[in-house]
């Protein structure tokens, strides 16, 4: 690409090529806040959706929040946000993490008062579970759920955290929660002397929960509990439904088989998943592997690709294992967040004289000949550029934009947009204990 199509930034060393287009679809109007509303139509009333384009509106408002904020502000994107708004946010010098670095950030960075996130609702949550009294955390879109936090809900998580107790005691049940669960499922979790683990750590977490000698209830994603399994040689497995199916369950419903299975079980597994990871299949693990590509995939896709795939790992893993050629063949097939995929493309190919080859797992074509396209995040792609620009324009303005600001327990339905907050006693608790499920997992992790 032609030098002078890249837009030079002012505040970061990134470079931008202005002349492509951003890879989000428009929302329209009513998907927005009624305050963001008039920002939404001034982006909408944009000829195109080019960066250079974007940028140059979202610009002078950027600039004017900075000047405003100054230090006291930290942007913060996930891996998985649509390829360029990752590089508007470092672009106007925000940071890019996964769940776990992100979730560290305000621990780290007392001095920055004002967190603003563009990713999903429960990830802004363990920012905000872990934030300093002084800190604030905002959501630029409060409605970007994940969609396998939302298969397990907190009133989906208690019957069976409350059969279970009843049936073996609560000395013999210990939690083991995911990243991807609200602050209740955490909280909860902490309750009862359990810990939270990400998909860095998953393994290291649960080998130490199996040393406590009870069963282990992992919550979710039942497919990473599997590929734990396989990884620890954990045969014994009982699964309780996901979603509003685990809500309605109940033990002394089950036959004496299933019964018999929970009996016998060291890992219970809570089935809720993430759809984006669930698309790979092992036929476009085997594909790549015959063109002699190095194939790697996250603990989140099924445990049969797992299986056959060369590596799994989390997003920091595949990130690393790549942009520093591990497998030493320069060719990788990846399976995970197609975003993630295509950032990891562009930055790879611009590492060196001789790019990195990259292909989305999903690229192999199947027996009819169709070549596929993987999955994006649908839902943390709903922070777009107005969101950032209107939270940040109205919060310099001295607005209260409660509505975005992230407390712990808030309860945000995806579709209506309406919020529950929790009391402060009730916060304080919940604080307290999930609190406590993220210590033991930073505890255990940094031994
Ligand atoms: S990729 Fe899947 S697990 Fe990750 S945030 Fe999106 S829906 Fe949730």
């Amino acid at each position: 690409m032609n030098k002078e199509t890249f837009y030079q930034p002012v505040i970061s060393p990134v470079t931008l090529p202005v002349d492509v287009p951003l890879c989000q679809a428009d929302y329209p109007l009513d998907h927005y806040q009624s305050e963001f509303v008039p920002y939404a139509e001034e982006y909408l009333a944009l000829p195109d959706r080019t960066i250079g384009r974007i940028l140059k509106w979202m610009t002078p408002y950027m600039q004017k929040a900075q000047t405003h904020f100054g230090d006291k502000l930290l942007l913060l994107a996930h891996y998985y946000m649509g390829g360029e708004i990752v590089q508007l946010i470092e672009h106007f010098g925000g940071q890019i993490g996964d769940s776990y670095q992100l979730a560290l950030k305000a621990a780290k960075h007392p001095e920055k008062s004002l967190i603003i996130e563009s990713a999903v609702h429960f990830m802004a949550e363990s920012i905000s579970l872990l934030a300093h009294p002084n800190q604030s955390v905002y959501i630029t879109n409060p409605k970007s759920g994940c969609t396998m936090e939302m298969m397990a809900k907190d009133y989906m998580v208690e019957p069976a955290l409350h059969d279970l107790n009843e049936r073996y005691g609560a000395n013999n049940i210990l939690p083991v929660c995911y990243m991807n669960t609200s602050g209740r499922i955490k909280a909860m979790t902490g309750a009862q002397g359990g810990a939270v683990c990400t998909s860095s750590n998953v393994k290291k977490i649960c080998q130490w929960a199996f040393s406590q000698n009870k069963k282990v209830l992992f919550i979710p994603d039942r497919y990473m509990g599997e590929n734990v399994a396989y990884w620890l040689g954990i045969e014994d497995v009982a699964y309780w439904p996901g979603g509003t199916a685990g809500a309605q369950y109940r033990l002394d419903q089950q036959d004496n088989k299933t019964l018999d299975q929970f009996d016998r079980a060291k890992l219970i597994l809570f089935g809720s998943y993430c759809a984006v990871h669930t698309y790979y299949q092992p036929y476009m693990v085997e594909y790549w592997k015959k063109q002699g590509y190095c194939t790697i995939v996250h603990p989140e896709c099924t445990n049969e690709v797992v299986r056959v795939a060369d590596q799994a790992g989390s997003t920091a893993f595949i990130w690393d294992f790549v942009t520093q050629d591990k497998a030493g063949i320069q060719k990788y097939a990846i399976g995970t967040e197609n975003h993630m995929v295509d950032n990891l493309k562009r930055y790879a190919s611009e590492l060196s004289n001789t790019p990195t080859k990259i292909v989305n797992l999903a690229e192999a074509p199947n027996l009819e000949g169709y070549k596929a396209m993987g999955c994006g995040c649908a839902t943390m792609s709903r922070n777009d550029p107005p969101h950032l620009v209107a939270l940040l324009d109205l919060l310099r303005q001295g607005k209260t934009l409660d509505y975005n600001l992230v407390k712990p327990g808030d309860v945000v339905d995806e579709f209506s947009g309406k919020r529950t907050r929790l009391s402060e006693t009730s916060q304080t608790w919940l604080v307290e204990n999930a609190r406590r499920a993220l210590q033991k997992m930073i505890e255990i992790t940094e031994s």
